[in-house]
């Protein structure tokens, strides 16, 4: 028999804040950083679900989307559309991204027989979104960088690195607005809820790729592309490298956008 699995997103707008009325204000910035205040802020989340199932061969469906959706309307949005996370809805935890998932991940029962929870996406911000997967945590942020550069191969004539590589051989190169998503796994701190500061990430991936490769050549002014074609395949690899080892929280994966219509991951 077939399988199949089937993703399903609803939406919900929630408040939340990262301050503990058990710690004073000095050890609430010590502990969230930025991130500290007394006040709520909101989002708009976006949820994805994933589903798997056989397909029934009278239905053709692994699950039919009405009845995903009534446990979507019950389990998710009835619960945090329009509430405080911290005084309504996740009350007595810190209502991080990481918690979330796994209280949407835990709160998702009642799948009809035989369909099984496979993932769970939240989109937290356009630049910041979490994974649940069997029980394994992910997070994702999202940075920017524009850089120039052209595909050639030494070993090549002109002619033969236009037959391989087209218009990216340009002889005076060209450039792309890069899209760089970093993912990280590990354990969730038991006193924090977090998986990782991501204001520690953000200044790691900022001081060693960002600032190093936006508004460059990356033939030129990028000491790890030296004598390398820079195809999006290198440079991610480069990418991975750099960052591998030395983030607060295990890498995972890097997605290197190159243009809205391609994309090379590299994966630990
Ligand atoms: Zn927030
Ligand atoms: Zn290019």
């Amino acid at each position: 028999m077939a399988r199949a699995t089937l993703f399903r997103k609803v939406t919900f707008s929630a408040g939340h804040r990262y301050w503990s009325e058990l710690l004073t204000p000095e050890e609430n910035i010590a502990q969230f950083g930025q991130w500290a205040s007394r006040y709520n802020h909101g989002h708009n989340y976006a949820v994805w679900v994933g589903v798997s199932g056989d397909v029934d061969k009278s239905t053709g469906m692994v699950v039919n989307i009405k009845d995903i959706d009534a446990i979507l309307q019950q389990c998710v949005v009835k619960r945090f559309d329009q509430k405080s996370l911290n005084d309504e809805a996740m009350v007595g935890k810190v209502p991080c991204l990481e918690t979330l998932l796994c209280e949407v991940a835990g709160s998702l029962t009642g799948l009809p027989d035989g369909v099984q929870l496979e993932s769970v996406k939240i989109i937290e911000l356009p630049g910041f979104y979490g994974e649940w997967s069997q029980g394994v945590l992910t997070l994702t942020r999202t940075y920017e960088f524009a850089a120039a550069h052209r595909l050639a191969s030494p070993d090549l004539s002109d002619e033969e690195n236009f037959a391989l590589y087209g218009k990216c051989t340009n002889a005076n190169g060209h450039g792309h607005n890069y899209v760089l998503e970093v993912t990280v796994t590990g354990d969730t701190d038991p006193s924090t809820g977090f998986l990782c500061d991501i204001s520690a990430l953000d200044q790691i991936v900022e001081r060693e790729v960002v600032s190093r490769y936006d508004h460059k050549n990356l033939d030129k002014d990028v000491p790890e592309l030296q004598g390398k074609t820079t195809t999006s395949e290198n440079v991610a690899i480069a990418i991975f490298s750099l960052l591998k080892d030395r983030l607060p929280a295990e890498l995972k994966r890097i997605k290197l956008f190159e243009t809205a219509r391609n994309a090379f991951e590299v994966e630990a």
